[in-house]
């Protein structure tokens, strides 16, 4: 590969899949990561020729994110998109739910940002996704939590990674038209949208630009932060 290179991982669907098309427009050369190989095969149709590589994996699989963010000559930008969501009341969640939620969510972003800061150089920058939720909500607190740890492992990260000018951001989504939020009931889904700005959920193309912009060289003097993609929701006080 020449030219800079972006590793994405959830890569296949939805946000991800978005800023894979959009990091390929905007002059990346893209490794797209995922557990699901059919619609990373499905990707590749739609991308620029010779713009994205796919690759299959679980980002748990520590061996298998290893090997994969170490095979491209460089790596200017990694982008952890992979994630989980359930819905379950507090009292309903099990230990095995909450492991589960916090493998994907969490430790499935540690794992990705430990294997590419060990190989990047100045100038290289991370991008983790959160949510909205990092600041709360009902009926997911394991989601809740696994957000809220994504944060604070983001500035925990561009701390430690600042002296080697690496670059450590995270892009909180508020409702997105996925196939993730898409596996709501309908009635439930058209609930959630009509709070969100003009009654209508985030376009992936709305994430995947402010994911661009962090993962972009021109903004090397910005780290340890979250910027909410969510129509201002998170801002309280909107009678919400
Ligand atoms: P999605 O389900 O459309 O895409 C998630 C992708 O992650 C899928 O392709 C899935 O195969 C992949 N994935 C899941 N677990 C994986 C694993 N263990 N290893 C490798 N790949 C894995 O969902 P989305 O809505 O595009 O969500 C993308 C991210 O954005 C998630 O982290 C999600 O929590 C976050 N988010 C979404 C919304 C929303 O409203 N859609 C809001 C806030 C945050």
């Amino acid at each position: 590969m020449t030219g800079p290179v972006a590793f994405v991982t959830g890569g296949a669907s939805g946000i991800g899949r978005a800023t894979v098309l959009r990091l390929a427009g905007d002059g990346f050369r893209v490794i797209a990561a995922d557990r699901d190989g059919d619609k990373l095969d499905a990707l590749i149709g739609e991308a620029p020729a010779g713009g994205v590589e796919t690759c299959v994996l679980d980002v748990c699989d520590r061996p298998a994110v290893a090997a994969a963010i170490a095979a491209p000559e460089r790596l200017d930008a990694l982008v952890c998109v992979a994630g989980i969501y359930q819905p379950r009341a507090f009292d309903a969640i099990s230990d095995a739910d909450f492991r589960a939620m916090l493998d994907v969510n969490l430790i499935g972003v540690f794992i990705a940002a430990q294997e590419a800061a060990r190989r990047m150089t100045a100038g290289a920058r991370i991008v983790t996704v959160s949510s909205r939720a990092a600041i709360g909500g009902t009926n997911f607190a394991h989601y809740v939590a696994s957000k809220a740890g994504v944060v604070g492992l983001t500035r925990a990260m561009a701390m430690e990674l600042r002296p080697r000018q690496i670059a450590v951001n995270s892009v909180a989504p508020g409702f997105t038209d996925t196939p993730m939020t898409r596996t709501m009931p309908p009635d439930q889904y058209a609930r959630a949208q009509e709070l969100e700005l003009g009654g209508k959920a985030a376009d992936p193309a709305d994430i995947a630009g402010a994911i661009a912009f962090l993962a972009s060289p021109a903004t090397h003097f910005i780290t340890g932060q979250t910027l909410f993609v969510d129509g201002g929701k998170s801002l309280g006080g909107l009678g919400l």
